[in-house]
């Protein structure tokens, strides 16, 4: 009887939390006006490499996210900016990271804890408005080859993304973070079997002739595809676009001339 009276009430915050974000994420890909992105840093271990990057961290680090979305957007037709990118500096308390597992039941519970905690978060500091929080951890690559995944909740508008601590991988990371950023406003990942981008989906230029090798990602297809069966990973943001799919499930207008 306990244990049914405890899933009742799971179930209910569940319910009331995605009505809640269906109603948020409209709101938010309304574009009616520019969504204010907010970014904050954390060492992920603690190391002293890690430490010194995060705190070198400045907000020009994180503009070219801002000139990418709003180019992009631009492509797409909408005629003002669509996000402005604010770096709020390093915090000390860390997200509750997501489970390394498959578990269902583990991801819907870390996917609350990280809610909770976000909320939390924003209401005892900073009071200042935005739309989207994004929590990067850096991680030393000495110690770190490779890292848990990154994760943005759809309509949660929160997400939190793993990434290294070097400067080699500073464009490789803005990717991950503008992709994490697609997640919350409701874009699907566009990869199948081997990370392999979804054909027309997740190609950039998916009617281009000859298919390969294709010369962009598509944010959400994730790699670069080089053939049928090889791809790679974009170094930066000048190596990637947004395709009409993703830029459909975002609300993006789709009249623009590309
Ligand atoms: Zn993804």
């Amino acid at each position: 009887m306990k244990k049914n009276l405890r899933y009742a009430i799971l179930l209910f915050i569940l319910l009331f939390v995605a009505v809640n974000e269906a109603i948020i994420e409209m709101r938010s890909t309304s574009w009616e006006r520019p969504l204010i992105v907010h970014i904050y840093a954390l060492s992920g271990d603690s190391r002293t490499a890690s430490e010194a990057y995060v705190d070198a961290l400045t907000s020009a680090h994180f503009k070219p996210m801002e000139t990418f979305m709003n180019r992009e957007a631009r492509r797409y037709g909408m005629t003002m900016d669509a996000i402005k990118v604010e770096y709020h500096g390093r915090l000390s308390s860390h997200p509750p990271q997501p489970p390394s597992g498959q578990s269902v039941l583990e991801n819907i519970w870390w996917s609350l804890r990280f809610r909770a905690w976000a909320w939390y978060r924003g209401w005892t500091s900073d009071k200042e408005h935005s739309d989207v929080e994004l929590f990067v951890n850096y991680f030393d690559t000495a110690t770190s080859t490779s890292l848990r995944h990154s994760v943005g909740l759809e309509g949660g508008l929160i997400g939190i993304i793993n990434a290294f601590a070097d400067k080699s991988y500073r464009g490789s990371n803005q990717v991950v973070i503008v992709h994490e950023l697609m997640h919350t406003l409701g874009a699907t990942d566009k990869y199948g079997v081997g990370n392999m981008p979804a054909h027309p989906r997740g190609y950039a230029e998916p009617f281009r002739t000859p298919l390969y090798p294709q010369r962009k990602a598509e944010i959400m297809g994730g790699r670069i595809p080089l053939s049928p069966q090889q791809s790679r990973m974009p170094e930066k943001l000048g190596e990637v676009l947004v395709g009409s799919f993703t830029a459909a499930e975002i609300h993006w207008p789709l009249d623009g001339d590309r």
